[in-house]
């Protein structure tokens, strides 16, 4: 039972380190906007890993609100945070763990640097819209260009509120990445049920499908459920 979800988790992890090579690779093409999806993907992957290895107050106090602000080469990247108190215990305390991880993540040994963020981010952003706080972490342009992807993927046929309506492939850029359904198989002893149909989506150049996280947190329960009701080898199957 664990180890199917360890699996699948470990699946989602390397498909997630396969991408960032490519996003990577991207933006050292000078492309702005990969560079901008990189920092958002990292950011993202090392505030998850973060959470387990830092005591949660730590976490709370000193990683949730870390910002990634540029990696300027393959070997440096610079951190923003909202006060200086934040800046010198972060370097004083955090930085070999904070290293750690992002080693973990990226197999870099990056050098790693912080500044004090020129903007106030409040050290609680409730209240704040999405689109304020998409500004503060990418800027105006950016969010001008997601606004744009977004009205134009409204129009589109296969467009429906409760599906996913990717705008964007963070793999190859491209802005066509119709909802489609997916076949999942299923990791379970029985031989009888073996997938399950999702509504996901795929691009449609790169072929990167894409589905929604709650979608895979149901379907490890649909396995833990396999599990229990065939609980015999595939040969003990009746
Ligand atoms: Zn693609």
């Amino acid at each position: 039972m664990t180890e199917n979800n360890d699996d699948t988790r470990k699946k989602i992890s390397e498909k997630f380190e396969r991408m960032l090579p490519q996003i990577w690779e991207r933006a050292r093409r000078n492309n702005e906007a990969s560079k901008t999806e990189y920092m958002k993907q990292l950011h993202t992957k090392l505030l998850d890993d973060s959470r387990n290895q830092f005591p949660t107050s730590v976490f709370n106090t000193y990683l949730k609100g870390l910002s990634i602000v540029d990696i300027s080469s393959d070997e440096s990247i610079v951190f923003g945070t909202n006060s200086n108190l934040k800046k010198e215990r972060l370097e004083s305390e955090y930085l070999s763990l904070l290293k750690t991880s992002l080693k973990n993540i990226t197999h870099v040994n990056y050098e790693i640097s912080f500044v004090v963020n020129d903007f106030d981010i409040p050290d609680s952003l409730e209240g704040k819209s999405t689109d304020e706080l998409y500004e503060l972490a990418f800027g105006k342009e950016e969010l001008a260009r997601q606004k744009e992807l977004k009205r134009n993927r409204l129009i589109q046929p296969d467009y429906d509120e409760s599906l996913l309506n990717i705008v964007e492939c963070v793999l190859c850029a491209c802005d066509d990445v119709p909802n489609v359904s997916l076949s999942i198989p299923l990791k379970s002893k029985n031989v009888r049920i073996v997938s399950v149909t999702i509504k996901g989506a795929r691009c449609s150049k790169c072929g990167e499908s894409y589905y929604s996280m709650q979608d895979i947190d149901a379907i490890h329960k649909i396995e833990q459920l396999l599990e229990e009701l065939y609980p015999h080898n595939r040969s003990d199957c009746q």
